[in-house]
C-alpha cells in the first residue's frame, strides 16, 4: 500500500475496530489506489478517500417478530447508506445468521465501486439482518419481513434508497417487503425495491442477471486470449440464484459445469450438472446438494464438507466461478486452481477470494475477474428495472438481456482501459478499482464538501 494511503487505512482500522471483512474490502481497494492519488493529488487534498470510507448514514434497528410457536424472536436489522454521489443508494439485503454491521459495511463499500463501474446512475448501499430464513415457514418469513420493513420504510424510496435481494433474500422476501411498504405508505411506488416479480413491476432477466453477467464477463476475458467457453470444464460454487444462472449460461455457451456446492459440501457430476434437477432440489424443495446427488444416480458424488476448488488437483478444470460467499477460496484452493492449469477465475460472489488467494492469482498468469466488475450485472439490471418502473414500461427478455450483455462489455472495457492507463494491462483488479473510484471521486469533488 502506498505511503500516502497507509495512515488513512490505519484510521479506518481504528475507527471500525473488529470489522475484519470491512478492513479486507478497504485494504484491497487501497492496494490499487496509490498511483491514482499520486497522479491526482487533489483527491487527497479534498479528503476524498477518507470521505469515501465513512458511510453517509448507518441505520441499525431491532426487528421483533413472533414465530409459529407463538414465541417472540428478536433480530437485528441494518441499512448502510454508503455513498449517493452517483444516484440513490442501491444494493441488496442479506438475511443470514452471520451478518454483522461489518459484513454490511464491506458489502456496501464494494457496492459503491461496482455500481459506479456499470456507468448507470446508482449510488452504493447495503443492508440485511442476522435472521436465518432457512428452516422457517413462509408465515414466519412474512412476519419477519413485515417487521423489518416497518422500520426500514422511513429510510428508503425511489429517489432515496432502493434495496434488492442478496443471500437469503429472493422473490419471496422481496414480495413480503414490498407488500408491507405499499401498505404503510399507501402508494404503489414500484421503484422502491428491485427484484420484484415480473407480474408486478419486476424486470425480465433480473433473476438471471448476476449469473449471466458473470459468464458474459468471463467470455470477454477469455476472448482477450483468443479463447471461449465452448468445450471448457467449469466449477461453479454455491447453488443459489447467482450459481444456478451462471450454470445455465455456461451450458448455453458450450461449457460443462462438472461440480457445484452449498454450505454442506460439494457435488461432482462426471456427466455435467443436470440443471433442471438442481433447480428442482434447490428452488422448489429448498433442499441441499446431497439431495441432488442422491436423486441423480451414479454420475454424481457428494463430498461432505470438502472444498470444490481442490477438485482442480485431480481433474481438468478450465474455469472457476466462485458464486457462494466471501472468503470461500483460501490460499491452498487458489494454488490448487493455478497449479491445475485453470485459465480463468471470475468472482460471481462478493469478495470470495481471501487476500492470500488473491495474491496467488495476481502472481500467476491466470485471467482473474474481480467481483466488483464480474457480478455487477445483477445490480445493473436492477437499474434497468428502475428505468422500466420510472417509465411504467416492461421490456422483453431479449431486449433486457441484450442491454445486460452490452453493460458487461462496457464494464470489461472500462476495467481493461484503466488497467492499461496505469501500466498493468490485463490487471482487472487494478482496472476495476481505479475506474470505479475515479467516477465516484469526480462526482464527489463536483458536489463540494458534503
Ligand atoms: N445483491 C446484489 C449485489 O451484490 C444485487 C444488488 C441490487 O440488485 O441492488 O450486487
Amino acid at each position: 500500500m502506498s505511503e500516502s494511503l497507509q495512515p488513512i487505512y490505519e484510521e479506518v482500522l481504528r475507527r471500525n475496530a473488529g470489522e475484519l471483512e470491512f478492513h479486507q474490502a478497504v485494504g484491497e481497494v487501497f492496494e490499487s489506489l496509490g498511483r491514482v492519488v499520486e497522479r491526482n493529488p487533489h483527491y487527497l487534498d479534498e479528503s476524498i478517500v477518507e470521505r469515501l470510507c465513512e458511510p453517509e448514514r448507518q441505520i441499525i434497528f431491532r426487528v421483533p417478530w413472533v414465530d409459529d410457536a407463538g414465541v417472540v424472536q428478536i433480530n437485528r436489522g441494518f441499512r448502510v447508506q454508503y455513498n449517493s454521489a452517483l444516484g440513490p443508494y442501491k444494493g441488496g439485503l442479506r438475511f443470514q445468521p452471520s451478518v454483522t454491521l461489518g459484513t454490511v459495511k464491506f458489502l456496501g463499500f464494494e457496492q459503491i465501486f461496482k455500481n459506479a463501474l456499470t456507468g448507470l446512475p446508482i449510488g452504493g448501499g447495503k443492508g440485511g439482518s442476522d435472521f436465518d430464513p432457512k428452516g422457517k415457514s413462509d408465515a414466519e418469513v412474512m412476519r419477519f419481513c413485515q417487521s423489518f420493513m416497518t422500520e426500514l420504510y422511513r429510510h428508503i424510496g425511489e429517489y432515496r434508497d432502493v434495496p434488492a435481494g442478496d443471500v437469503g433474500v429472493g422473490p419471496r422476501e422481496i414480495g413480503y417487503l414490498f407488500g408491507q411498504y405499499k401498505r404503510i405508505t399507501n402508494q404503489y411506488e414500484s421503484g422502491v425495491l428491485t427484484g420484484k416479480g415480473v407480474g408486478w413491476g419486476g424486470s425480465r432477466a433480473r433473476p438471471e442477471a448476476t449469473g449471466y453477467g458473470t459468464v458474459f464477463f468471463t467470455e470477454r476475458m477469455l476472448a482477450e486470449r483468443g479463447q471461449d467457453l465452448d468445450g471448457t470444464r467449469v466449477l461453479v460454487s454455491g447453488s443459489g440464484n447467482v450459481a444456478l444462472y451462471a450454470i445455465e449460461k455456461v451450458h448455453q455457451l458450450g461449457g460443462t459445469v462438472i461440480a457445484t456446492s452449498d454450505s454442506s459440501g460439494v457435488v461432482y457430476d462426471s456427466d455435467g450438472i443436470d440443471l433442471d434437477l438442481l433447480c428442482e432440489v434447490k428452488e422448489v424443495d429448498r433442499g441441499r446438494v446431497s439431495d441432488y446427488a442422491e436423486r441423480r444416480g451414479r454420475s454424481a458424488e457428494f463430498r461432505a464438507g470438502s472444498s470444490i476448488w481442490q477438485l482442480a488437483a485431480s481433474t481438468r478444470v478450465d474455469v472457476a466461478l466462485p458464486c457462494a460467499i466471501q472468503n470461500e477460496i483460501d490460499e491452498a484452493d487458489a494454488r490448487a486452481l493455478v497449479d491445475g492449469g485453470v485459465l480463468a477465475i471470475a468472482e460471481g460472489a462478493n469478495m470470495p477470494s481471501t487476500p492470500e488467494a488473491l495474491h496467488v492469482f495476481q502472481n500467476s498468469n491466470v485471467l482473474f475477474g474481480p467481483a466488483k466488475a464480474v457480478n455487477a450485472g445483477g445490480v445493473a439490471t436492477s437499474a434497468l428495472e428502475m428505468q422500466q418502473n420510472a417509465s411504467r414500461d416492461s421490456w422483453s427478455f431479449e431486449l433486457t438481456e441484450s442491454k445486460l450483455e452490452a453493460i458487461m462489455a462496457g464494464i470489461h472495457e472500462r476495467c481493461a482501459r484503466a488497467a492499461e492507463e496505469y501500466g498493468e494491462p490485463g490487471n482487472y483488479v487494478l482496472g476495476a478499482n481505479v475506474a470505479g473510484f475515479t467516477r465516484v471521486a469526480d462526482a464527489m469533488l463536483a458536489m463540494g464538501v458534503i
